[in-house]
């Protein structure tokens, strides 16, 4: 019967951190699947693989204690990293004299569902998770904003009475009760190519059309309401000689408020109505909501009160965010079910060779998770 113990938790974080599992590096997600399928399953819990309508990503893994579908808790992790093959190779599991982890994933978020295993398979092996119900769901395409699980995540939690989203906690140690919605934005600009030199008046200049959309877009930015619009990838024309006929740019849009959104979006359709080149080159725009917005309601204010009073009772310091970054708590947070997230031990620089986890924070963050757990079972 496993217990919690550093040296086998470490031992199991070097192996997991030691592959590639980027999102479309299907074999490495399963690999991170059939591991956490094997330890459940040892310790008698259901395992249930199920396969994306994709090949591009590996599958998901549900875990459950139980048969029904009305879970008292469902926990949401993810065993997709942003990172490319090879990348494992470059930067092995390191740790250091302060018990600093690096590696890839090892807060985003291979530790993470490492400590959630621990936590769970414990409460299990000593009897005290009662009647209480029971789901662990791992997804394989988070990073990508969990396109082809979403269906299965709702799916999954359409009955759940809580969700705690494992996500690693902020450097400081704080958790996350609200995250922006996210929307995506993929602008084509339309020209006339023509020779530079010879004849631009007869041309008009695709790129010309973005640049001013740019400038227009980034100026509805407004961090105050926590909106932010920022285009992120931008390429385009055919040769320094010729007038551009074609240009793209991606945009990522941030937003707390549907009104915001809405905000964002008129500009959208407003600036699609005029062109601001001579001879007419124009932009077309196309939408995806990633992410809706999650939102603190009144219950997971209460969830994140009684969480504070675990933290005092158990001297761990942590305060409640909103953060800008989405998760799959989003989805949850949505559909009206009491979502927090950041539950994990304590982390960093996600998405970034500086990506790092604090091991003394495992013990005592698993601990606090066991609390909750336990909590919402009896709520
Ligand atoms: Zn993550």
């Amino acid at each position: 019967m496993e217990q919690f113990r550093m040296d086998t938790y470490l031992e199991s974080l070097e192996y997991l951190v030691n592959f590639d599992n980027g999102s479309y590096t299907p074999e490495g997600t399963a690999k991170v699947a059939e591991f956490f399928q094997q330890k459940f399953a040892a310790n008698g819990w259901k395992t249930c693989l199920h396969k994306l309508p994709t090949e591009k990503v590996g599958p998901c893994l549900q875990i459950t204690n139980c048969e029904d579908n009305d879970y008292d808790v469902l926990l949401l992790g993810h065993m997709d990293s942003v990172f490319p093959v090879g990348e494992a190779v470059k930067r092995p599991y390191k740790i250091n004299e302060q018990g600093i982890v690096t590696g890839v994933g090892v807060s985003d978020m291979k530790g993470c569902l490492l400590a959630a295993y621990y936590a769970l398979v414990e409460l299990k092996n000593e009897d005290k998770l009662g009647k209480g119900k029971i789901c662990f769901l791992l997804n394989s395409d988070e990073e990508t904003g969990s396109m082809y699980s979403r269906e299965l995540i709702e799916r999954v939690a359409a009955n759940a009475k809580h969700v705690l989203v494992i996500e690693a906690a902020r450097k400081n140690g704080d958790m996350v009760k609200a995250r922006s919605g996210v929307a995506d934005f993929d602008l084509q600009a339309e020209g006339v190519a023509a020779h530079a030199g010879v004849a631009p008046q007869d041309g008009s200049s695709a790129i010309h059309e973005l640049a001013n959309w740019v400038i227009a877009l980034h100026q509805l930015n407004d961090y105050a309401a926590g909106t932010s619009v920022n285009v992120g990838t931008i390429r385009g024309g055919a040769a320094r000689n010729v007038v551009a006929d074609a240009a793209f740019a991606e945009v990522d849009v941030r937003f707390r408020q549907e009104s915001e959104l809405q905000r964002i979006q008129s500009a959208f359709a407003g600036l699609s109505n005029k062109s601001f080149t001579p001879g007419g080159a124009q932009v077309k725009y196309s939408f995806r909501l990633n992410r809706p917005p999650m939102n603190a309601s009144q219950q997971t204010e209460e969830l994140c009160e009684a969480v504070s009073g675990f933290g005092r009772e158990m001297g761990i310091h942590f305060d409640w965010v909103a953060t800008g970054g989405g998760s799959d708590g989003n989805y949850t947070a949505a559909m009206g079910i009491p979502t927090i997230d950041g539950v994990g031990p304590v982390g960093g620089g996600g998405h970034s060779v500086k990506e790092w986890l604090d091991t003394k924070t495992v013990e005592p963050r698993l601990r606090l998770l066991q609390k909750m757990i336990l909590y919402c079972i009896d709520r």
